[in-house]
């Protein structure tokens, strides 16, 4: 059994640092207003610390009905918790669970300390609750097995609370009154292993977990940041600094797999401007890069890279593949009517496309693209062109295909 003396202080210590915890979250909250999860994991400690605080020793008698009153607080606090972890992953707590879950076990313990005085089932009804509330959200975010070494961390942090309430249980079913052919020792003795071995494990897996959380807090937040630098915000696709970061790798000098690329600019944009406004021609490049990314696989890398100007990368593919591409994004594009443009208008755009040649260069890659564009400007706009090879580049007609 543990000193008293030591023992009194050390169940301060918990829900102290449990509310230092709480308080970091709701710093890293105001940092980043993108999600609400940084609140919900503060009011998680928040509300534990409050369930446990009311279980501190020498409290006047009037908090007599901390039973139930810390139980509604215990499980508000792990829902909480589990909605924090959850937000993350673009997940949420099952709503009807939880709500079934805080009124049913304050509803146990009311009878389990009132009605029916029983100490080892209100321990085991309170931490199986607690140890289901960590098991579902584990299994909501099994995937992050996947993620990167913070989520795993995390996702194992999570596992060891999860299943560190099972010998709480058992720990207290031996306990039990009702329990037979319990040596007369036996029960101080498992006190004593239980305090000495668990405790320590549990305020270290819960400190652990807590600063997982930090950290992946702080790495979703950097995260963001850069994704934010990346991304043109009227379209939401990549700019041109993220398609160069994104696409990188397929433009080293060494790189040999085949890739393609599409320049496609919008044809008399301005004229939409001028008739209808900044606003609708905004619509309509958003709509636009919208049409775009639909008609694209999900490997090719998408980007806005000026104001009426998109980029796409087909990795694997050919020159003639991807002048196909091209030519049926041409063709939809001409049969939509993005922005919602009044009858009689229609959005046509030019593209030149390219197949990266052996060790050529991004920025060469990229002139080659851009020429090609003009090219199809030059032939009257609404086509693609395309060159067979280098040399046929230096011809003064590019293979043509028009509608
Ligand atoms: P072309 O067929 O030769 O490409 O003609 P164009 O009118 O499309 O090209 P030009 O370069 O003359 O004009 C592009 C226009 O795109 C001018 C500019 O105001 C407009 N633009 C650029 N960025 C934005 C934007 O973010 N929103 C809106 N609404 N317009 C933009
Ligand atoms: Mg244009
Ligand atoms: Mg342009």
């Amino acid at each position: 059994m543990m000193p008293p003396k030591a023992g009194y202080i050390l169940a301060f210590v918990t829900p102290l640092i449990l509310l230092a915890f709480s308080s970091f979250f709701l710093w890293v909250q105001t940092l980043n207003r993108n999600t609400w999860s940084s609140l919900a994991l503060a009011c998680g400690f928040f509300l534990y610390a409050v369930g446990m605080a009311l279980h501190l020793p020498r409290w006047p008698q009037v908090l007599a009905p901390a039973i139930v009153i810390s139980a509604v607080f215990y499980t508000a606090g792990c829902l909480a918790l589990a909605e924090g972890i959850l937000l993350r992953a673009r997940q949420r707590f099952p709503r009807p669970v939880g709500l079934l879950l805080v009124i049913l076990v304050p509803g146990a313990m009311y009878y389990y300390g009132y009605v029916e005085d029983s100490l080892a089932y209100r321990v085991c009804i309170l931490n199986t609750a607690l140890s289901f509330i960590f098991m579902v959200t584990t299994c909501k975010i099994w995937a992050l097995r996947q993620g990167r070494p913070a989520d795993r961390v995390l996702l194992c942090l999570l596992v060891l609370l999860s299943v560190h309430f099972v010998p709480r249980i058992i720990v207290t079913l031996m306990l039990a009154p009702w329990a037979e052919n319990v040596p007369a020792n036996l029960p101080i003795m498992v006190d004593a292993v239980f305090w000495i071995t668990l405790q320590p494990f549990v305020g270290l897996t819960g400190a652990m977990l807590a600063l997982s959380l930090l950290a992946n807090a702080i790495l979703d937040m950097r995260d963001e940041l850069t994704a934010g630098q990346d991304m043109d915000p009227l379209t939401r696709l990549l700019n041109r600094r993220g398609f160069e970061r994104k696409a990188a790798s397929h433009f080293k000098p060494a790189a040999r797999r085949p890739v393609s690329l599409i320049l496609c600019d919008i044809d008399h944009f301005k004229s939409i401007n001028d008739t209808f406004g900044h606003p609708a021609g905004d619509r309509v490049l958003a709509e636009f890069g919208a049409l775009l990314r639909n008609s694209l696989r999900d490997t090719d890398i998408l980007a806005r890279v000026g104001g009426e100007e998109f980029i796409i990368m087909l990795p694997d593919e050919h020159r003639e593949a991807a002048l196909q591409v091209a030519e049926r994004t041409r063709r939809h594009i001409e049969w939509s009517r993005p922005g919602d443009l009044p009858i009689g208008w229609r959005i046509t755009a030019s593209f030149g496309v390219v197949a990266r040649l052996p060790g050529e260069s991004w920025p060469e890659l990229y002139a080659r693209v851009d020429r090609l564009l003009y090219l199809a400007k030059q032939r009257g706009r609404n086509c693609c062109v395309t060159l067979h090879d280098q040399e046929q580049e230096q011809a003064p007609l590019p293979t043509l295909m028009q509608a």
